[in-house]
């Protein structure tokens, strides 16, 4: 049998619909969660569900699900789906590339008159962006056991406004129980540039990346930069640059998509002519692989010791947050990278360096994601743009991967 093949322009349009909610002068989407856009987004695609025979349920923090119905009910759900929310200068494709997704093969499979064995449903995530509210990733955390709902809606904004009230708000404070999930998948641009730089339309996602935050403070001695000689200096800045050689030095020596940054630095006094006495900076580190995680950490750690003795500052290094790798499912990753094979789709095998809603829904369905290349590998950002052609490859692999699952 010939792979399935979704609408590609009526995928396209759905896309460029949702966009309109929110839209930026500049070509992005401003709709963070919970808002008043955020609710004309929700109505706009619970609208597109009904009207394609789907039944939709909302539970305590908001999420969304709407199903299509199996020929055996007593089979758990094959669900996929993504945010709907953005960031405050996000891109048109980030979240709604999944969720639109999902919409066009159920909209597919009724226009071929296919019935799976299992549901098909099609998920919004709440708040995946934490943005507007902290944590990031708060629905799919929710409905993964990571935090209760009750915690959740506690949460607040910077105006005071909480999580609960918001979602009473905009009408969207539901309480449907979860349900056993069979199988999840999702797609989404890939956010980075490996795909666009290697050629290649589909990635097959074998998880995400574990990370370890750190907060570094560094502490030498201020001191005149005319009358202190090198030698007798305490320099924290000095202490900081070699660090910051040594953070890039290990993400580059290390295997398993070794990652390590220094994103943030503040230097105290940070007045020309003063030897700098105190820095505070931040080490972020990621690895597809928890051991190699830790050894390089242990590596970073060994490093800043040698550099406190010879600069004589003190460094301090404090981890702040810890989040596992995650592996999908091998066989859902491996029906992903059929049917791109069946498709006649380039495919590689690929780890995700952001975090999704997947990450959570591996916890407690076997998972498994679908990257596309995104322009520049950029995301966040308002000029976030994807081919239509790779949207459409996303979604042809995702609706036979989705069936390969539903029977
Ligand atoms: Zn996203």
């Amino acid at each position: 049998m010939p792979p399935l093949t979704i609408d590609a322009d009526r995928l396209w349009q759905s896309l460029m619909d949702l966009a309109q909610i929110g839209a930026t002068p500049k070509g992005g989407v401003k709709r963070l969660t919970l808002t008043d856009l955020d609710r004309q987004g929700r109505d706009c695609f619970v609208g597109w569900c009904k009207a394609a025979g789907m039944t939709t349920r909302v539970d305590a923090i908001g999420n969304i699900f709407a199903r299509r119905a199996g020929s055996d009910p007593s089979l758990p759900p094959v669900m996929t789906g993504s945010h709907l929310d953005t960031q405050p200068s996000g891109g048109k494709f980030d979240g709604a590339f999944g969720v639109m997704a999902g919409l066009e093969v159920v909209r597919r499979l009724n226009d071929l008159g296919v019935t799976t064995r299992a549901p098909i449903e099609v998920a919004a995530w709440t708040n995946e962006e934490g943005s507007r509210f902290v944590p990031t990733m708060m629905g799919s955390g929710v409905y993964a056991g990571i935090y209760t709902a009750e915690a959740m809606h506690r949460q607040k904004d910077v105006d005071g406004v909480s999580v609960g009230e918001a979602l009473a708000a905009i009408g969207y404070r539901g309480d449907a129980p979860p349900v056993r999930v069979g199988a999840y998948f999702e797609a989404h641009i890939e956010q980075g540039p490996v795909l666009e730089d290697t050629k290649t339309t589909i990635g097959a996602v074998l998880g995400g990346l574990g990370q370890r935050w750190f907060d570094v403070e560094i502490v030498g001695q201020d001191a005149h930069a005319g009358p202190t000689p090198m030698e007798l200096r305490k320099d924290a800045l000095l202490a900081a640059s070699r660090l910051v050689i040594e953070v890039n030095r290990v993400a580059r020596e290390y295997p398993d998509n070794a990652r390590a940054t220094v994103g943030h630095m503040r230097v105290s006094p940070n007045s020309r002519n003063v030897v700098p006495g105190t820095v505070d900076m931040t080490m972020d580190v990621r690895n597809a692989r928890d051991e190699t995680l830790l050894a390089m950490v242990a590596d970073l750690r060994k490093s800043a010791e040698a550099i406190a003795a010879e600069c004589r500052v003190a460094i301090d290094v404090r981890e702040v947050l810890y989040f596992a790798p995650s592996h999908f499912d091998p066989a859902l990753v491996d029906s992903v990278r059929k049917a791109a094979a069946a498709l006649g789709l380039s495919c590689r095998d690929i780890v995700s360096g952001a975090a999704h809603d997947a990450v959570y829904m591996n916890r407690v369905a076997p998972t498994a994601m679908i990257f596309v290349p995104c322009e520049g590998g950029l995301s966040h950002n308002e000029l976030e743009n994807a081919r239509p052609e790779h949207i459409a490859a996303g979604a042809n692999v995702l609706i036979n991967a989705m069936v390969a699952a539903a029977g």
